[in-house]
């Protein structure tokens, strides 16, 4: 009988999962791995609601439960909740290992790790650098390996994609003992820049061993430039914070404006860091939303100059990615706004004219889910619109790691 596998990438205040059939095939990852279920389980600390779709997408439970005020013991609970489903829908699989997204691996962590107690606690020193998401990745972790402690978790990072890059493209202008501590760039999003380098090859054949810039614009956001499918350069830096603007997220800042926060205004760290990650982005300027479908809806001036500045930055910042490549050969969209979006699509593709973009307006507009090219067939650079999917990635990582395949 064949083992299931857990997938959890888990927020503040939710949890988002999918479950695999390693199906004991051989074959390689993709013919072993067949996806379940998925779902998430959302409003932890306040109203949770479980929503759990079927292989096909069809909805199989979508219902209020009931969690304790406390954070962990909700989350251990909210786990304890899923496993039950799972166990009861398993069709006689028994769940072999669960794998995780989690955000910073810091220097130590290249590749996808087996977690143990010292790898905890060596994770744990990264929550500084990522407090965002670190601390709820890793309290899943714990709150799992509470539930069921002989099970093999591991954990796969968002950094790692990145270690590819090149000297200059990780180092700051800063001394030198300083950068040795590992103040540096390391560049996130890295499982759905994985994924996206992986079905490069079948997509755009030859083109997609050349200058790609792969633009991951989902509630975080940014830029990743690949050669040889391999991340040469990248928005983000030592933390989600730099780069592109996002929903909540400032993106690139002088780092001067940090010290005149602390300095001149007499904000403590604490009060900086939730400016910079939970009030600024699309939030802060549009006064309305983080969320881009709201900031879309509305009509006020603060909203449309959100979108501008939005717009503004990947303008910038494509740049930045094609000079560091010497041109650009693709561009693919991803994530949320990336694959929904033909309207920030369009004005991206715009502003790239001047680097050999043209846009096919009628293939940018036409609903699909589907991974499809979205330039002219006399377009220079090859244009495309391609669902990410991460937990894909944390699934193979997570059976290589553990030797299943
Ligand atoms: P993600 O983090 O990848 O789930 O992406 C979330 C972001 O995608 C949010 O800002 C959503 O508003 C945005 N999004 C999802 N669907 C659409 C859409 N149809 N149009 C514009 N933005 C969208």
């Amino acid at each position: 009988m064949s083992e299931a596998l857990l997938v959890v990438n888990s927020g503040s205040s939710s949890v988002k999962f999918a479950a695999y059939d390693t199906g004991n095939s051989g074959g390689g990852a993709d013919s072993a791995l067949a996806r379940i279920a998925s779902g998430k389980i959302e409003g932890i600390g306040g109203t949770p609601r479980l929503l759990i779709r079927g292989q096909d997408g069809a909805v199989l439970e979508d219902r209020a439960i009931s969690l304790p005020a406390d954070l962990a013991q909700a989350q251990q609970q909210a786990f304890g909740q899923l496993f039950d489903w799972l166990g009861r829908h398993a069709d006689g699989r028994t769940l072999g290992a669960v794998g995780h997204r989690v955000v910073h691996g810091g220097e130590r962590f290249s590749r996808p790790a087996r977690i143990t107690p010292e790898v905890l606690a060596q994770l744990d020193e990264l929550t500084p650098l990522a407090p965002l998401h670190q601390p709820h990745n890793l309290s899943a972790i714990r709150a799992i390996a509470g539930l069921l402690p002989g099970l093999p978790q591991v954990a796969c990072f968002d950094t790692e994609f990145h270690a590819s890059q090149p000297w200059v493209a990780q180092a700051y202008a800063l001394p030198r003992r300083i950068t040795e501590a590992g103040v540096k760039h390391y560049g996130f999003h890295g499982l759905s820049y994985e994924y996206i380098a992986s079905v490069l090859p079948e997509r755009l054949g030859t083109v997609g061993e050349g200058r790609v810039v792969a633009a991951h614009l989902g509630n975080g956001a940014s830029l990743c430039a690949m050669q040889g499918r391999r991340s040469v350069a990248s928005t983000m830096g030592f933390t989600a914070l730099d780069g592109l603007m996002m929903g909540t997220r400032c993106g690139s800042l002088d780092p001067g404006v940090v010290l005149y926060l602390m300095r001149g205004l007499g904000m403590s760290p604490k009060a900086v860091e939730k400016l910079l990650y939970e009030q600024s982005g699309l939030l802060g300027v549009s006064g309305v939303s983080g969320d881009m479908r709201t900031v879309e809806a509305s009509e006020t001036p603060q909203a449309r100059q959100a979108i501008e500045l939005y717009l503004y930055r990947i303008r910038q910042q494509l740049g930045s990615l094609a000079a560091s490549l010497g041109g650009l050969d693709a561009l693919v969209f991803t994530a949320g706004i990336g694959e929904n979006s033909a309207m920030i699509r369009r004005r991206v593709c715009i502003d790239a004219a001047w680097v050999g973009v043209a846009l096919d307006d009628a293939a940018n507009e036409a609903p699909s889910s589907a991974a499809r090219r979205i330039s002219t067939p006399a377009s220079r650079v090859a244009v495309w619109v391609m669902p990410t999917d991460e937990e894909l990635m944390i699934a193979r990582h997570t059976l290589a790691v553990l030797d299943l395949l």
